[in-house]
Order: C-alpha cells, then structure tokens, then sequence
C-alpha cells in the first residue's frame, strides 16, 4: 500500500515536473516570439519604413508624408538647386526645376507620379531630421515641416557641356567617374520642360508624339553598340589566343567577303594590311568579322554575360538591359555582324558607360549611382550613399591591353576628335547601322586620363552618322569641361 503510494507520488512529482517544462517552453516560445515582433516593428520603424514609404503602390501613404513634410530639395555636387518646392502665400506647393529641360530625365518629375531622383529618393525627400522640439512646434501649429535635402552626384557643369553639345540632336550622353560609379552627366534628348509637366503631359504621351520625349534615353535606350562592341571581340580574341594574337594580320580591301555575304569597311575606305591594333584603331569591320569567325561563341556568350548583357543593370534609375542572344551554332552572317556590333545585340549608353568603366578601373565594374548624400535642411549629414563594385570582368592586365588599343584609337584611328588640350583619351568609335536607307547611329565610348583615370563618358547620337565625326566632340565638350577650358 506504501508502496503504491509512493509510486504515486512519484508520479506525480513527475508529471508535475512535465508540466514545469511545458510552461517553461511556452514561455520561452512567447517571449521568443515577443522579441521577434519587437525586432520586426524596430527592424521596420529603422529600415523597412523607407522602402513601404518609398513603395509607388502606397500612395495614400505618402500622401500622408506630403501633407506633414514640404517635399525637400534636390542638389547638385557642386551645391546647386536643381529641383525645389516653392510654397507661395496661399500655402500653395509648386515644384521648381531652375534648369528646366536639361536635368529632365535623371532628376524626374514628382507630380505625374515619381520618376528619376524624385522617384529613387522620394522617401528621403519625405522625410525630416529638423530639431525634434521644431518639429513638435511645427505640428503643434499645424504647419508643414521642411524635408530633408538630397544631394546628388551630378556636376552642372558637365552636364551643361553634355546638353549644349548634344545639340537639337536625339541621343543621350552619360559621364561616370570610372572607379567609384558616381554619375557626373545624364543627358538625354529630345526632352521637355519639367515645369511645365502637369500642362504638356497630354501631348507628350499622345499617340502622335513619336519623339518619346520620357524615357531616358540614357538608360533606356536600346541600339545597337556597332563598332564600340569591338572592345569585347577584342577581349574574347586575345583570351582564345594568348600567346600569339599580336600575330594577326588581315588585307582589307574595303569589302570582306565569306559566300554570299558581303562586309562592308566605312565610307568604303581600304585600310590594307594590318595588324591587330590597327584594325582596332581604325575600326576595320573585315578583319572583326573574320576574327569572329575564329571564335567560340559559347565563350563570348558567356563574356558577354559577364559585363553585363542579358540581366538589369546594377541601378536604381530606370534602365532597360542589354540584350546579346549569339550562341554556338548561329549563322555564317550572324557571326559576322555579331562580331561588329550589328544583328541583333543592343545595349543602352549607360551600360557602355559601364564596360569603358571597367576598363580604365583595372578590370573591376562599379555600380553606377545617383545620389550622393542626405542632409537635414539645416545641413546636418544624414547619410552618406558610397560607392560599390559590381563584378570583376578581367584581370588588370587585360584591361591593361585594352587600355593600349584604345589609346591607339584616338592617337592613331577613328577617335581622334575625342581629345583636347591637357588630358589623354582612350575610347571607341562606332557607327551602327539600324535599318538601310537611314544614317546611322554615332558612338563614342572613352575615358579620361590614361594615366589615372578621373571620367568616363558614354556618347549616343541617333542617326548621327559617323561616331568619330559626330559623337567624339561630344565627348570632348565634357572632358574639356572636367579639365577645365
Ligand atoms: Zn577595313
């Protein structure tokens, strides 16, 4: 009987036991998952809270932030206003853009909903660190409180040289720093006034406006790279022929021909005998064409995707990726047009920015980026936006070589126009064809200095015709404007 009740006992000492632990272990579940909400809310308060913020589809959302905060403004690197919100003495809110049609499509428009910088940084413009106790003042007396003022990379001057350059011309121009991504310029034409947006909307999105006047051309535009696409024939060659590609020699007598299919040289000119570097430095399309022939294209696919083609460009800016689809097995013509940057390969002026980027930094891509800094409107530094790599796509000793026949084609070939007084280019023509009958596409790809490289620029004129007599004093307008003429 003892017995018994002792094991009874027992038993429910340790069921008793069982139970404690169970108790515990909700417990522990509770307060775990207490802290993991509580975590989330910081978590969501600190990070997420800007990107919900930022989210286009929230915009009774941000409606609320705009009817607390007068939308911040939008400055230069060189500390000028390029967008601001003028309030007149009704409290009426009008968004002012002082340099009108020429920073159109990098800075935006924040009233037909956001595009460009209005649109990457809207959440920072939406957003205060004045003076707590201000702030508590301004919303005690109701009033709307100043934003946060964003500073970007763009430098006023060289996107001056780039718009005047451009001309009435359609095209884009881009200019990056080369080691760090930062974008110095972002031109794009035809284009339009954005203070005017609200008014001119209807006609710029009317079915009868084929000039496209919205989209970016910089990062946008799709064409195709012609001749500039040379610089990764030439990459691909030289990995397939280590040893001896400075062997190579071609004959040109201005037509190459393979069969029934004819290549023809620019303006039909016979560049002779040549070697390598001046087939790059005079961009002689027979001899591309025939090293295409040479090349094993599930590699040069493969390059291709490497610096870029066939994924979204590492940017917050609108953009439109870049499209290289030749494989292994394509037609004799494909690869010969392939080769020279016509069929079907297109890219866009900002990711050709990107591979003469690579080029001048060593081998390593950066991220291209727009913004630079937030301040409180009493100028207190908020964050600070840094740049970052993107992939290394060669080794600085191939870069090095590219570096070399690119400086050839300025001092010796088609980029001659590219360069000034007091620096040394190194770059890329190209004239691409896109459809018979019209001119073609002018070209040019290059950076700045040779020796230390400080600015890239990237250079699209439609229709332009010859990317060495159209494009390349385009790009010299803004290297002389980062030199200092
Ligand atoms: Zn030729």
């Amino acid at each position: 009987m003892r017995n018994i009740q002792k094991q009874s006992l027992k038993e429910e000492g340790r069921s008793r036991k069982k139970i404690n632990r169970e108790i515990v272990l909700v417990t522990y579940v509770f307060v775990g998952l207490f802290l993991i909400m509580i975590g989330y809310l910081g978590y969501f308060t600190y990070k997420e809270s800007d990107t919900y913020r930022n989210n286009p589809y929230n915009s009774k959302r941000q409606q609320l932030f705009s009817d607390r905060y007068i939308r911040g403004t939008i400055l230069s690197s060189d500390g000028k206003v390029l967008a601001k919100t003028e309030v007149d003495e009704d409290g009426k809110e009008s968004r002012n853009y002082p340099y009108g049609p020429m920073f159109a499509h990098v800075v935006g428009y924040s009233t037909k909903g956001n595009t460009g910088i209005e649109s990457i940084a809207n959440s920072y413009l939406l957003n205060t660190h004045i003076n707590p106790a201000l702030q508590i003042l301004y919303e005690l007396k109701e009033q709307k409180t100043l934003g946060d003022t964003v500073k970007t990379t763009l430098d006023t001057r060289l996107q001056r040289a780039a718009y005047e350059a451009l001309g009435d011309a359609k095209g884009a121009v881009v200019a990056m720093d080369p080691k760090t991504g930062a974008i110095l310029a972002m031109v794009s034409k035809p284009d339009y006034d954005p203070n005017e947006i609200n008014a001119i909307w209807d006609e710029l999105v009317s079915e009868e406006n084929k000039n496209s006047n919205l989209v970016n051309r910089a990062s946008q535009g799709l064409y195709p790279p012609g001749s500039t696409f040379k610089i990764l024939t030439l990459l691909e060659y030289i990995r397939e022929n280590p040893g001896n590609y400075e062997d190579f020699s071609f004959d040109c007598d201005s037509v190459y021909e393979v069969g029934e299919y004819k290549i023809r040289c620019s303006k039909q000119i016979s560049h002779g005998e040549e070697d390598l570097i001046t087939a790059f430095a005079k961009s002689c399309n027979g001899a591309f064409s025939s090293i295409g022939q040479t090349l094993n294209f599930s590699e040069m696919y493969k390059l291709c995707e490497k610096f870029g083609y066939n994924a979204a460009l590492p940017t917050d800016l609108l953009s439109n990726a870049s499209s290289f689809v030749l494989k292994d097995g394509s037609s004799v013509w494909d690869v010969l047009q392939t080769s020279i940057g016509q069929g079907k390969t297109t890219i866009t002026p900002l990711h050709n920015a990107m591979i003469a980027a690579a080029v001048a930094n060593q081998g390593v891509m950066v991220k291209p980026y727009v913004l630079e800094s937030v301040e409180s409107e009493s100028g207190t530094l908020i964050k600070r936006f840094s740049s970052e790599n993107y992939r290394t796509v060669m080794s600085p000793e191939e870069a090095a070589v590219l570096q070399k026949y690119m400086r050839a084609v300025v001092t010796d070939g088609t980029g001659s126009k590219a360069e000034g007084d007091g620096y040394r280019v190194a770059g890329k023509t190209g004239s691409a064809e896109f459809a018979s009958g019209r001119e073609t596409h002018a070209w040019f790809v290059g950076y700045a200095d040779v020796e230390d490289p400080k600015i890239v620029v990237s250079v699209l004129v439609e229709e332009g015709g010859s990317g060495g007599s159209t494009a390349a004093p385009i790009a010299k307008a803004v290297f002389d404007a980062y030199y200092g003429e």
